[in-house]
């Protein structure tokens, strides 16, 4: 058996425990260390006996080990730098929070708080009332209630609500969101039976009003956050569907997806429909997440008659979607900067998106000159225009002007350039287009500049040929 011979010469895992260890000012755990011995011992043994390959040395089988370990000491979960442009990267944790925000969870996070206790009236209190004034006064809805996501908000919706009855659904608003979140499944899901009405381009109201019978429990709009139907289309507006359904007593539930609170068409953004819209349209429920449009935490919300969200509350399955402390800390801070009348200054995600077309040009230059001064001719780099993204499964068409910085590396191709800056420390993330590296500014939080500049220099000066 030739092949019996490299694994003799594998070394004993007492003997490679020493050699991975040795030189370290901080010992690694010892239980830790050995299970690194064993596995890569174990792995070379199999791939010496299958596939004959040859094991490296003492001190190669010792960095291995020593990989193996750190990867399991280091944070897996960290932070990344977007120079995508695209704002609500949903892969990359969708809307980063305020200062107030991240500070506001820190603070409930180190200490008691009072989650669900009433101080005023000394007895149990509940964790929705932390955030409920804010909404309804936000709003001017009745009332309020937060869960774990939009996807978890629709579902309690349909539970509470339509169970075992008809939800009447434009053709056109069958929406899936992000693979796992589909209007057909959520419902079905929940027990309440589709009743799909109108065509993909054009659902009229007669299609809803023909749809409605004894078994109907609400009629369900849908936001197409992530697409748009062009060309000879309809919808009915929200006032005509709740006078619909008020002269066939039954109700309007809206699912908006992002829900900004704030018009940003002002800003040139959008226009995307608002909270306060559809509730002074008659809406009896809207849902939202927090973590789109609203620049909050991940969060489900759900606002509307009060009646209907006691409902909702007295629901069993409202246990298993509860939020957390953290959230409602974070919800709460976001949710303060509206009521202070300054998101657009303080929440990340609403500066991003009304950052004007002139400062983003201006930090392009910025950031030009910063690379020029560190990669010299090893990498061409020009500014030009462009457009980035709202994303978030928000306003899929809309291009935002930018202005981005483009790199051309000379000795690598632009996709191993991105690889690199990928699997860097910061990791970066990068569009390509015709071979260059693009970085769009308008993602780019305080002092990353720096830090982007010094991954770009260290991705290029990694050697390797194009
Ligand atoms: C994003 C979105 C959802 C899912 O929201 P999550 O907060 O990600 O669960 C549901 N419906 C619509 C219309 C959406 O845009």
């Amino acid at each position: 058996m030739a092949k019996v011979g490299p694994v003799r010469q594998l070394p004993a895992v007492h003997e490679l425990v020493k050699k991975a260890a040795a030189g370290r000012e901080r010992p690694y755990p010892a239980g830790l260390l050995t299970a690194a011995v064993r596995q890569v011992l174990a792995a070379w043994r199999r791939a010496i006996l299958e596939q004959g390959e040859t094991p490296p040395d003492l001190d190669g089988l010792a960095r291995e080990v020593r990989q193996w370990v750190e990867a399991r000491l280091r944070p897996n979960l960290r932070p990344v730098i977007n120079a995508t442009g695209v704002v609500l990267h949903t892969n990359l944790g969708r809307a980063p929070l305020s200062v107030e925000a991240c500070a506001a969870i820190e603070r409930v996070a180190r200490s008691y708080c009072n989650l669900e206790f009433n101080l005023e009236e000394g007895k149990r209190g509940s964790r929705y009332d932390h955030v409920e004034r804010l909404l309804t006064t936000l709003t001017g809805a009745e009332a309020a209630l937060v869960v774990n996501n939009n996807a978890a908000a629709v579902l309690l919706v349909l539970d509470s609500l339509a169970r075992g009855r008809e939800v009447v659904v434009s053709r056109g608003e069958l929406v899936e969101i992000g693979g796992s979140f589909r209007i057909p499944e959520v419902l079905a899901r929940s027990g309440a039976i589709l009743k799909e009405v109108g065509t993909t381009n054009k659902t009229h109201l007669w299609d809803y009003e023909r749809a409605i019978g004894s078994e109907t429990a609400m009629l369900l709009k849908v936001h197409p956050s992530n697409y748009r139907i062009m060309g000879f289309t309809c919808q009915v507006a929200d006032d005509e569907l709740v006078g619909l359904a008020a002269r066939h007593k039954v109700i309007v539930v809206e699912d908006l997806g992002s829900g900004a609170l704030v018009d940003l068409s002002r800003y040139g953004v959008g226009p995307e429909p608002t909270v306060q819209a559809s509730l002074a349209a008659g809406v009896d429920i809207v849902t939202f997440s927090g973590d789109k449009l609203l620049g909050g935490p991940q969060a489900g919300l759900i606002l509307g008659r009060a009646g209907l969200l006691r409902t909702l509350k007295e629901n069993q399955l409202l246990r298993a979607l509860r939020v957390d402390k953290f959230t409602l800390a974070a919800l709460e801070a976001t949710l303060q900067a509206y009521v202070q009348e300054e998101a657009e200054q303080t929440l990340p995600v609403l500066q991003m998106l009304t950052v004007t077309p002139d400062r983003l040009q201006q930090q392009a230059v910025d950031l030009q000159k910063q690379l020029a001064g560190c990669l010299g001719a090893e990498c061409a780099i020009a500014v030009r225009k462009g457009g980035s993204r709202v994303g978030g499964g928000a306003l899929p068409l809309e291009e935002l002007p930018t202005t981005l910085v483009e790199l051309r590396p000379a000795r690598l191709s632009a996709a191993s350039l991105a690889e690199r800056l990928r699997r860097g420390d910061p990791p970066v993330l990068v569009h390509i287009q015709e071979d260059c590296v693009l970085l769009d500014p308008r993602t780019l939080q305080v002092g990353e500049a720096e830090l982007l500049v010094e991954a770009v220099a260290a991705a290029l000066s990694d050697g390797g040929e194009r």
